[in-house]
């Protein structure tokens, strides 16, 4: 089958992990039969210097053509001094708002291999894992396009205690349509998981997240082999801290789904190791329009060095092979690369045990210990590339 993906490298580390990562898609498609195109665009700072604006329209347009965006990451220092609207990060909100991506997925999963980077206990893992490991694997479905950050704000013409404005507001509107679509997203990537949903809100306070659980109740019952249940939030950021394995797929709206998805995010121990997917309504081919993408930044402390951690990169590319192309076994053909280049001890300095040689590249490549070898960014690609042609 043949694919268009658009790239969007970005600045800093972004070039640095998307080469890898379409180096990988190659030799997948080599391996698979699949030809995938790549149409490289620019967006962020990069674009900010060649044409005056994070977004140019024709960015948006060509990725719009394709079927399908990977990007690196944008930003950096050189525009930090920008007005609001004109910062690189702007591209992000446009890119996913002109995509239509409204379901965000991010993935949060303890790899045995990593398991000392998780600041959770061994008996606190292992008392929630159904198979008794000290390990979890859950996925975060935030609404994206709506919801509090989309709602209708404002300050109000009123003064109090000698402050004018004395108050301001922020609306949660969700409406019938919104929360379907993104459940029905979740309860999808479910189906091909543990088969477990919880829909995470605060009804007990909030109409909109009494909204939330009619629609569930609703739409729950076309996927009657999927176990449906409900959290509200602040039950739910205890439970992700004491009890991570009990959770499969958990849905909920974009303001809650911001803060617990970075809360899953540290349970995981590397920022370099997580994924990301956003998806839009599928179309009739089966295939779905999605913008990829590791959930880091740009990382500008460590551009340029090749110590940058390629996995999330790569990662977030076997999601665009699940989600949007519909290719499992190619997909998982990735994230066994990635297990297996783990299970022989190779780490870049964000993931490896010894101390000190977090993402601060403190970490020398080369340096080799309890049984780990720390490599560069283009040394875990190559073994990532060389684990997919043994498999
Ligand atoms: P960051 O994620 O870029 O970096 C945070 C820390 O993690 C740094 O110490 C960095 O070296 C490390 N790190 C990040 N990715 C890594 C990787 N792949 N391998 C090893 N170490 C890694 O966050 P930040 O420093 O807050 O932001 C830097 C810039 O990126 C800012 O301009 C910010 O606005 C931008 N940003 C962009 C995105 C995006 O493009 N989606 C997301 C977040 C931040």
């Amino acid at each position: 089958m043949k694919f268009s993906v658009a790239v969007i490298p970005g600045d800093g580390i972004g070039p640095e992990v998307i080469a890898p990562s379409l180096e990988v898609l190659d030799a997948v498609g080599d391996k698979y039969g699949h030809i995938f195109n790549y149409v490289e665009l620019e967006a962020g700072g990069l674009a900010i210097d060649h044409s005056g604006e994070p977004l140019p329209q024709e960015t948006l347009e060509a990725a719009k053509q394709c079927d399908a965006l990977l990007l690196g990451a944008v930003g950096g220092p050189k525009w930090d001094s920008l007005p609001g609207h004109m910062r690189p990060e702007r591209a992000l909100l446009g890119l996913r708002a002109g995509l239509g991506v409204f379901a965000n997925l991010r993935p949060a999963a303890l790899l045995p291999q990593l398991k000392s980077a998780c600041p959770i206990k061994d008996e606190v893992l292992t008392a929630s894992n159904s198979e008794g490991k000290a390990a979890f694997d859950l996925l975060i479905v935030r609404e994206l396009t709506g919801g509090l950050y989309f709602g209708k704000r404002g300050r109000l013409d009123e003064s109090s205690n000698g402050h004018s404005p004395g108050a301001a507001f922020d609306t949660e509107t969700y409406s019938w349509m919104e929360i379907e679509r993104v459940l029905r997203a979740g309860y999808e990537a479910a189906a091909v998981r543990r088969k477990k949903l919880c829909v995470v809100d605060k009804a007990n306070v909030l109409e909109s997240s009494r909204l939330w659980r009619e629609v569930a109740a609703e739409v729950s019952k076309d996927y009657p082999n999927i176990e449906t249940s409900y959290l509200y939030v602040d039950n739910a950021a205890m439970q992700l801290i004491r009890a991570p394995g009990q959770f499969d797929v958990i849905v909920t709206s974009n303001l809650f789904g911001d803060i617990l998805s970075d809360e899953a995010s540290v349970l995981t121990g590397s920022i370099g190791m997580l994924a990301s997917a956003s998806l839009g309504e599928k179309v009739q081919t089966g295939n779905r329009p999605g913008m990829y993408e590791p959930i880091h930044g740009s990382a500008p402390d460590i551009a340029g060095k090749d110590i940058a951690n390629p996995l999330a990169t790569i990662l977030s590319a076997a999601m665009m092979l699940r989600y949007s192309f519909v290719l499992e076994k190619e997909a998982v053909a990735i994230e066994t690369a990635v297990n297996n280049v783990l299970d022989q001890g190779l780490r870049t300095g964000d993931i490896a045990s010894r101390s000190g040689a977090a993402s601060d590249g403190a970490a020398s490549s080369g340096a080799v210990s309890n049984g780990e070898k720390i490599v560069g960014t283009r040394a875990m690609a190559d073994a990532v590339l060389k684990a997919l042609e043994k498999l």
